[in-house]
């Protein structure tokens, strides 16, 4: 093996075609450059993670014949999250945070992207030695550096993004003191030794800052990222958990069969001319003669 590549669902819902067609992209990603398989359950938001839904991830993989090497669960990793904060705040670079929503969106500009770009406002709060009262809702935020990040994406081609430009110093740990997604997948993509990330393309913007935040973590270089493309519903908008998207789970339990329903997510996703049944090895194929 050549190295390590992940799949990494949140336990906020079933999962549905979406997942399925990045899960395709990553099964054959790891086939193609010979790569371990790393299953990850990004469970860092506790407010939303559910153990059904981290169960039935699990299920609802093996019905469709996914085999993956290792496994982790982010809940079970706070003490590393923990140590990665600690080396950040010794070295001054997180700052607690007080703005509400409605100031953050009153005060700051927005990128082209439509993200709130943060103007540090805080952080001279923190540098006039004002107190820190620990009762106040803060979160807590990560200091980037102003400078551009050249990164190239194996299917997009090359990107140059300024972080401080997008959304200024992010979050790190949330109000309600949960780990945010770029913080615990930073950690977690480093730690876990993954050296290739295969994604759906909504997460595209969050690379450059991901990056930034290894490199502060003191990983300089960064893994070989692959953004591939969603499926859309009917009105052209992404399928989400949120949007109530048609649980695999649903259909699987109707007796529709696990070849189906890659047939129809390779359909959906324009890889085959028709809805015909597939074998999972098969629809692996179809997706790794793409890479
Ligand atoms: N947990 C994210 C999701 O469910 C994936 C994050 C990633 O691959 O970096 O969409």
């Amino acid at each position: 093996m050549s190295g390590k590549i992940r799949f990494a669902p949140s336990p906020t819902g079933y999962l549905h075609e979406g997942h399925l067609l990045s899960a395709l992209y990553v099964w054959a990603a790891a086939q193609k450059w010979d790569l371990e398989i790393h299953l990850r359950i990004e469970d860092h938001d506790q407010s939303r993670a559910r153990d059904n839904y981290v169960q039935s991830i699990y299920q609802d993989l093996a019905r469709f014949g996914f085999k993956w090497q290792s496994q982790s669960i982010q809940s079970s990793r706070t003490s590393l999250y923990e140590s990665a904060l600690a080396e950040l705040e010794k070295r001054n670079l997180v700052y607690p945070c007080f703005c509400s929503r409605k100031q953050l969106e009153a005060e700051n500009p927005k990128s082209e992207t439509g993200e709130i770009v943060y103007q540090g406002k805080c952080l001279a709060l923190s540098k006039t030695d004002s107190p820190i009262a620990q009762d106040v809702p803060h979160n807590l935020r990560v200091i980037v550096p102003d400078r551009i990040i050249h990164w190239h994406d194996l299917r997009l081609g090359d990107f140059a993004e300024n972080p401080k430009q997008q959304c200024g110093d992010f979050p790190i740990k949330d109000r309600d003191n949960q780990w945010t997604y770029q913080f615990a997948v930073c950690v977690d993509d480093m730690n876990e030794g993954i050296t290739h990330v295969v994604r759906g393309e909504d997460i595209r913007n969050s690379t450059a800052r991901q990056i930034a935040l290894m490199e502060l973590l003191g990983r300089t270089t960064p893994p070989v990222y692959m953004h591939h493309p969603l499926i859309v519903d009917s009105s052209g908008k992404k399928l989400s958990k949120r949007e109530m998207a048609h649980s695999l789970r649903q259909d699987l339990e109707s007796g529709i069969s696990p070849e189906q329903l890659l047939g129809n997510v390779c359909f959906k996703a324009k890889l085959a001319p028709t809805t015909a049944p597939l074998p999972l090895e098969k629809a692996i194929n179809l997706v790794a003669g793409l890479l």
